[in-house]
This record gives C-alpha cells, sequence and structure tokens, in this order.
C-alpha cells in the first residue's frame, strides 16, 4: 500500500492499493498497441493533443498546485508555477516538433541521403517527487510528440500526483492506453526494465538510483537518459555585485526547501568579500517566512519526507563536527511536519559532508577560496556536474571561465534554471542525455538513416 502523508503536519491524505502483475501486463500489452497506431499519426494531430494537455494543466491548476502542495510541501505559489512551466512545455513542443523532427538532407555518395526521426516505442519514466509534475511533462511533451509511449513510475510519496496527471492527460484527449501511471514499489522496476515491451528508460531521481536504472538498462541494451543529483557550485569572485549575488543565492538554495537537482548547493566565495555575502545571505534566510505551504505568503514548506529531513540532519551534523561554522538554523523546526530550518554553514572545506554529499535541502555550506583559480578548482573538484553559477563583473573573463567549469550549463550572473528551449542535463555522476529543445526531443528516437541508391 502506497501511502500519501501530507509533510506540513504528518497526517495520511490517501492510501493507494499498487497495480497487480497482471495489471501491469495489461498496460504493457495495449501501450505497445496504442503507440503502434500513435506513430502512425500525423505529427500534427499528435502536437494538437499536446496543445490541448497543456490547456488542462492551465484550467486545472490550481486543483493541481494543491495536490502538489498537499503531497510533497511546497509553497502553493511555487505549485501554481510548476503546473503553468510543465503547460509551457507541451506548448513548445507542439509548436517546435514539426521542426525538430523533419526529415534532413545531407550530401553523401547515395542519390537521396536523408536523416529521419523515429519513435523507440514505450519509455518507461521513473521520476521524483521534487516536481512532480513539470518532471514528468518535460519527459512527457517531447516523447509524445515523437510518437513514442510513455508508463510513468512516480515517486511513492506522489501517488495522487500520478493519477491525477494520468486523468489529465486521458481527459485531453491523448489516447489513454499510450500514457499510464503505473503505481508500484520499486523493486519492481528492474522486471520493467528488462520487459520487452518498454523500448527505453528515463530516470530523473538521486545517483544511487541512477546506477541501478543504468546496470539493468545495459544489461539489456535499452536506450536511457539519467538526470540524477548534483552538488551545483555558485562562484562568486570580489568584482561580483555581491547584494544582487547574495539575493539570488538565497532563491537558487531556498526554493523547494533546498530540494532541487540544480540548486545551488556549495557557495564558492573569495575570501575579500565572504563576510559581506555571508552577512547578505543570511538576511535572506533569516527573513524567509516558514509554514504550511497552503497559506498565502509562505515561502518555504516542510521536506518532503520526514525520513529525508532527518537525512539532511544527519548531514549537517556531520559538518559541524568535521569543523563547519554554524551561521542560522542548524536543525528541524519543533512540532508537527518535517520542516527544517535555513541553515548556513560557514568555512566549509571539501572534505565536510556539506561539500562532498549533495545537500538536498535548505542548507547553505559557504567555500572560502584565495582565487578565482582556486575557485574554479573546486568547483570541478566533486563526482557531479550538472549546472554551476559564476558571479563577476568581467563578463569577458566569465566567459572563459565557464569553458573550464565541468557542468552541464553555467549561469554567468545568474542562478540555474531550466529553460525549455534549452537543453538540461549533467555530465560525470549527475548523468548522461539531455532533456528539453531540440536535443531532448530525440533523445528517444531512433536517428535513422535512408538513402536511396
Ligand atoms: P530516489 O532516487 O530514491 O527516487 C527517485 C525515483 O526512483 C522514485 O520514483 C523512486 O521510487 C525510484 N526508485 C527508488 N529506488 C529504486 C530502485 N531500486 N529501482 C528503480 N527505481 C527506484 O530519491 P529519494 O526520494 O529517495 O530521495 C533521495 C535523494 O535523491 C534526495 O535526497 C536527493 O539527493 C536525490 N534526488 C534527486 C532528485 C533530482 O531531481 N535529481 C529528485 C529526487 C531525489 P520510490 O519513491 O517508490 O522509491
Amino acid at each position: 500500500m502506497f501511502s500519501s502523508i501530507n509533510p506540513a503536519d504528518g497526517q495520511q491524505i490517501a492510501s493507494y492499493e499498487p497495480h497487480g502483475e497482471a495489471e501491469v501486463g495489461r498496460v504493457l500489452d495495449e501501450a505497445v498497441a496504442a503507440q503502434a497506431k500513435w506513430r502512425a499519426e500525423p505529427m500534427e494531430q499528435r502536437c494538437a493533443a499536446l496543445t490541448r494537455v497543456g490547456a488542462a494543466l492551465r484550467e486545472g491548476r490550481d486543483k493541481f498546485a494543491h495536490l502538489i502542495s498537499t503531497e510533497m510541501g511546497k509553497p502553493l505559489a511555487e505549485a501554481r508555477a510548476e503546473i503553468e512551466k510543465s503547460a509551457w512545455c507541451c506548448n513548445f513542443y507542439a509548436e517546435n516538433a514539426q521542426r525538430f523532427l523533419a526529415d534532413e538532407t545531407v550530401e553523401a555518395s547515395a542519390a537521396d541521403s536523408r536523416i529521419v526521426y523515429d519513435p523507440l516505442g514505450v519509455v518507461l519514466a521513473i521520476m521524483p517527487w521534487n516536481y512532480p509534475y513539470w518532471q514528468f511533462f518535460r519527459f512527457f511533451a517531447p516523447a509524445i510528440a515523437a510518437g513514442n509511449g510513455v508508463v510513468l513510475k512516480h515517486a511513492s510519496n506522489v501517488s495522487g500526483c500520478a493519477l491525477a496527471i494520468e486523468q489529465l492527460v486521458h481527459g485531453a484527449g491523448v489516447p489513454s492506453a499510450l500514457s499510464r501511471s503505473l503505481l508500484i514499489e520499486s523493486k519492481r522496476v528492474a522486471g520493467l526494465i528488462a520487459d520487452r515491451r518498454i523500448a527505453a528508460v528515463t530516470l530523473t531521481g538521486s545517483t544511487a538510483v541512477g546506477q541501478l536504472v543504468a546496470a539493468e538498462a545495459g544489461r539489456h541494451i535499452k536506450k536511457q537518459v539519467l538526470e540524477l543529483g548534483g552538488t551545483d557550485p555558485f562562484i562568486v569572485l570580489a568584482d561580483a555585485d555581491i547584494a544582487r549575488a547574495a539575493e539570488f543565492a538565497a532563491r537558487s538554495r531556498f526554493q523547494n526547501a533546498g530540494q532541487s537537482c540544480i540548486a545551488a548547493k556549495r557557495f564558492i566565495v573569495e575570501h575579500s568579500v565572504a563576510d559581506e555575502f555571508v552577512e547578505r545571505l543570511t538576511g535572506h534566510a533569516r527573513a524567509l517566512k516558514l509554514g504550511d505551504p497552503l497559506e498565502d505568503g509562505t515561502q518555504m514548506g516542510p521536506i518532503a519526507r520526514e525520513d529525508l529531513r532527518d537525512e539532511l540532519h544527519a548531514q549537517v551534523e556531520r559538518s559541524i563536527s568535521e569543523g563547519a561554522k554554524l551561521v542560522l538554523g542548524g536543525g528541524p523546526l519543533a512540532g508537527p511536519g518535517a520542516f527544517y530550518q535555513p541553515t548556513i554553514l560557514d568555512h566549509v572545506t571539501t572534505d565536510m559532508a556539506a561539500c562532498r554529499e549533495e545537500i538536498f535541502g535548505p542548507v547553505a555550506p559557504v567555500i572560502r577560496v584565495a582565487n578565482v583559480d582556486d575557485a574554479i578548482a573546486l568547483a570541478n573538484d566533486t563526482d557531479y556536474g550538472l549546472a554551476a553559477a559564476l558571479w563577476t563583473s568581467d563578463i569577458e573573463r566569465a566567459n572563459g571561465l565557464a569553458r573550464r567549469i565541468e557542468a552541464g550549463a553555467v549561469f554567468i550572473n545568474g542562478m540555474s534554471a531550466s529553460d525549455v528551449r534549452l537543453p538540461f542535463g549533467g555530465i560525470k555522476k549527475s548523468g548522461y542525455g539531455r532533456e528539453l529543445g531540440v536535443y531532448g526531443i530525440r533523445e528517444f528516437t531512433n536517428i535513422k538513416t535512408v538513402c536511396v541508391g
């Protein structure tokens, strides 16, 4: 049985019976048949369906946002923004898929040589709870536009979202067998990956699960996209606008209670400006209004689950025992719910948990460095490589430094954020493959060469 627990008060909202094996088998059979028909539909019709999904998301925005907030705890305003971004993604691919997947003619030895993009089949999507709609829709929109079918295994704590997504997609006229949500325990996922009816896999989640999924998909030679965690650096050089950098740093670290793969997770600051940066960041963190995600004005809700809150606290305690200086917060809030105080750790060094491990919560470790070369070396001294932010007033220098940073994206004088028009994804243990933009839609296609002799 899956339980949805409201992390703001610890109360159970609903429970859900997992799908049995026979039901899973039926879903897969039907998805394969539906995808065979869907791939033959003209692109215009597939895109029209996506436009309707976008409209349904906007229409039901407040209802969906309420569900997100109660199941995983983000403030309503952030949940609404998540729904709007998901709708944008559907519209973006509805408008651009035709162009992204148009046949390309190439001068080669045959009389007529072309590249065409065929769908792969039914793709299994294993998705996390931190952006329960967005994470799914940024995969779904391009996959469906390209002619694939979709089976979603969502995180167990957002089963209500998983079922609501299924209902909304069907209500918008996407063939019901083509996109399904399966409520199954994670131990059953390996069996799905192995199943010949599943053509490919995408996962957004932890690196630990990424390793398991990659091994399983590798065993069966199935295409995979992995969007895993990160320890994204936020580098502040001495010539930066410190006030603005601190404002963006707070937003990047504390939105969604710090539970974002591309949140800034290591603040690497040049010595000469570190005191001012820490002071300003602390001011922003102290001003955050924590509370019930459903209440107007709340800026930070609880951590999504109690076990995750406890793990987070253990990381903070470990870092302090290793020598980090606690500037703000440092523990759970008393009372019900999985709340954690906005926390700032200063004088963090590379050997401490707060620097080595992904910190998935509202905890900002500040690492002081002597110069720009040390900053870049430290930024790259991690197993991860998702995104990075770099603050300086010298844009020419910044453009050069951006090329030295080992990450899938670099944001100069800004914060890491996804944009449907731009590719998104990581290197190293942050995963491989790209979502969004033109690259995202081609991941789950067979890039086929057709030559006429
Ligand atoms: P997980 O990586 O465990 O969960 C992500 C998804 O993978 C869920 O759907 C989960 O299902 C599924 N899953 C879990 N175990 C397996 C398995 N053995 N085989 C196949 N699928 C599996 O994340 P957690 O929720 O446990 O969060 C732990 C940490 O992961 C966070 O603290 C954070 O560091 C990282 N994370 C990163 C995210 C990102 O955006 N990159 C998103 C979420 C977490 P189920 O819920 O049923 O276990």
